[in-house]
């Protein structure tokens, strides 16, 4: 394994090369039969702490990184939001600044406003982890849908991935545009027009699908988003019916396209983008990327917070 990686942050997919990410790939297949099970505790964060301060809701990405760092023998501090010195007015630069003073190697951060990481990295010195920033990226969740597909497949290159849903506020898919562009993937985008950022298709150098059908039949894998409601004004659909009626992954629709197999980040809900039974069939890789995910979170740790020189 080559020495040293470049990066004492994870803010973004853009700051990774190719080379990064193949690197994090390789560890977390290494790091594979050890993910599963707190039976193993390997020594490579002893010695340090890592805190998870998360001020959105989390369920998969936060227990991951938790397990993560505790297969790795860190100490693990879960800053709680509620409660804190926040509502007495302090800033988010001061609360992270007390919590590094206290001796914590590491932040791993969701925060709702974008580029949030990329202030918080300018005033802190230990490493900052981006766990979502607002819709801007959520590097952890592409690695690992990467991860999924590289599994899946054996390679990346040329793959024909859709990603179906709400683009516009999805953090997930900036991610993963970034990342299987880097290589080499083909990736389509399909969606409501109201829920598909302007230029897109430019930007991103994707291909546009507007029938449901199409993209599925284009693609070799699909990664299903939720409507992110929380960030969406009011009006960008005409109701949860009508989408799933155009755009929701159901029986029928995978029956139609047997080669294709489906991802999702979670949270799923269920009649609106997919259906249940779609989430179990075997076409789905659902379970796999949380499974995933634990190596994938250690990789990362390991890479940026364990083999970075003592501060
Ligand atoms: N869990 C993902 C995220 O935090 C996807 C979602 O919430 O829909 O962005």
């Amino acid at each position: 394994m080559p020495l040293g990686f470049a990066h004492h942050h994870l803010l973004g997919i853009r700051q990774l090369s190719r080379q990064d990410i193949e690197r994090i790939f390789e560890q977390a297949e290494h790091f594979l039969p050890y993910c599963r099970s707190a039976m193993y505790r390997l020594p490579d964060l002893r010695g340090r702490t890592v805190v998870l301060a998360f001020f959105e809701p989390s369920t998969r990405t936060r227990v991951s990184f938790e397990l993560a760092a505790r297969r790795l023998s860190a100490d693990v501090v879960s800053f709680q939001a509620a409660g804190s010195s926040l509502a007495k007015g302090e800033s988010l630069l001061d609360t992270l600044e007390t919590l590094e003073s206290m001796g914590v190697d590491a932040v791993v951060v969701r925060h709702r406003d974008s580029g949030v990481v990329w202030f918080l990295q300018r005033f802190l010195r230990c490493s900052i982890i981006n766990a979502g920033d607002g819709q801007h990226e959520h590097p952890t969740q592409a690695l690992l849908d990467g991860f999924t597909l590289w599994k899946r497949f054996g390679s990346l290159e040329g793959l024909r991935v859709c990603i179906i849903g709400d683009i516009l506020h999805s953090r997930v898919a900036r991610s993963n545009i970034e990342l299987l562009s880097r290589f080499g993937a083909e990736v389509g985008i399909c969606g409501p027009g109201t829920l598909i950022p302007q230029q897109a298709e430019q930007s991103w150098k994707v291909r546009r699908f507007f029938v449901l059908e199409d993209a599925l039949q284009w693609a070799q894998a699909v990664i299903v988003l939720r409507l992110q409601r929380e960030r969406m004004e009011s009006g960008l659909i005409p109701s949860l019916q009508e989408y799933h009626r155009f755009y929701g992954l159901t029986r029928e629709r995978l029956a139609r396209a047997p080669h294709l197999c489906l991802l999702h980040p979670g949270p799923t809900n269920y009649g609106v983008e997919l259906t249940r039974e779609v989430a179990a069939s075997p076409q789905s890789l659902i379970r796999q990327q949380v499974h995933y995910g634990v190596a994938i979170r250690m990789a990362v740790l390991k890479l940026v917070v364990g083999d970075r020189i003592a501060r």
